[in-house]
């Protein structure tokens, strides 16, 4: 009787019945890792990955083929995800669609058996899908720009959301450019939060012309950042910290304290065995505070 009491105690989330299929597979060939090394990864990772993306609508790269092969974007729910990958239905123009989103490690290992390999969540809450929280600011850097200027980059539009009023984070993003991310109490809705990063990644573009640009149309442009604002519409994502990425370089998202960007040398600097062993160097959480900050999104200064 003690010990059926031991045994249904043990948390139901933690995955560990999760079983992942053909842990040998290739998943990125040059370094040589293998499903069972990315499910390996996520499993430790659970508890820094979670509070990321849980119970938010979540966009999925599969992978089956490993990285360099062909891989899609999943955002819709779909049989086979495992008991443990919800469903929220959420208005779209031709009507409600299921989205994917989970909220334990049962479920994120779930998703990694369906070799899932990237995770993109919204910047809202299941729970309140209609109000961002997270707002993305995307520094796409075009041919020839330096990882220097990327970082000075940041650091300018970090600066100039202070003087609207808003802290921010910073993260790799695992592959060539950073994110500013900018934690919100839920109040705005999707268009006002659009309207602000538009109007605040041209006012940056109109400043400094020779460095940003603010729309998609130059975004490929040589030698300048793009400010990709349009990360902050409805239903669109950015990656979450931690998630692995789907290139060669096996280069995870990872966040960063403002003064560590100084010491890192490339937007992939953290290949997965780094991330792992900076996480578990970790005392507290890169982005500590986040969720204590209560800050609203300014008003539009046109
Ligand atoms: P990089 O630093 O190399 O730009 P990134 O993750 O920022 O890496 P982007 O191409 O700038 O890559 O895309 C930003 C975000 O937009 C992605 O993290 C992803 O969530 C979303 N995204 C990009 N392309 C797609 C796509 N084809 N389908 C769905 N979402 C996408
Ligand atoms: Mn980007
Ligand atoms: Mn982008």
């Amino acid at each position: 009787k003690k010990e059926d009491l031991a045994m249904s105690a043990t948390p139901a989330d933690d995955g560990d019945d999760v079983a992942i299929t053909h842990p040998e597979r290739v998943v990125f060939a040059k370094k040589k890792l293998s499903k069972g090394d990315v499910a390996d990864y996520y499993r430790q990772m659970a508890r820094w990955i979670l509070p990321e993306i849980s119970g938010r609508p979540l966009s999925l790269l599969r992978c089956p083929d490993g990285v360099g092969k062909a891989c899609f974007f999943q955002k819709h729910h779909g049989q086979g995800l495992g008991d443990a990958v919800h469903a929220v239905p959420l208005q779209q123009k031709s009507g409600r669609e299921d989205y994917v989103y989970i909220d334990d490690e049962r479920g994120l290992l779930q998703l990694v058996q369906m070799n899932t390999l990237e995770l993109h969540p919204w910047g809202a809450t299941v729970a309140d899908p209609e109000h961002p929280d997270r707002l993305v600011f995307d520094l796409d850097p075009g041919e020839g720009v330096s990882w220097a200027d990327v970082k000075r980059g940041a650091r300018d539009v970090r600066d100039r959301l202070q003087q609207t009023g808003l802290q921010s984070f910073v993260r790799l993003s695992g592959g060539k450019g950073v994110h500013v991310v900018v934690p919100l109490q839920p109040a705005a809705d999707w268009d006002d939060a659009k309207a602000f990063c538009e109007a605040f990644a041209q006012a940056m573009a109109e400043q400094a012309p020779d460095r940003y640009v603010a729309t998609m149309s130059k975004a490929k442009r040589s030698g300048v950042i793009f400010i990709d604002w349009l990360r902050n519409t409805r239903g669109a994502t950015s990656v979450c910290s931690w998630s692995l990425r789907a290139r060669e370089s096996a280069g995870v998202a990872v966040p960063l304290r403002w003064e560590e960007l100084a010491r890192v040398s490339a937007a992939d600097a953290f290949p997965m065995d780094k991330a792992l062993a900076r996480a578990k160097r970790l005392k507290a959480d890169p982005w500590q505070g986040i969720d204590a900050l209560k800050q609203t999104l300014p008003t539009l200064q046109r």
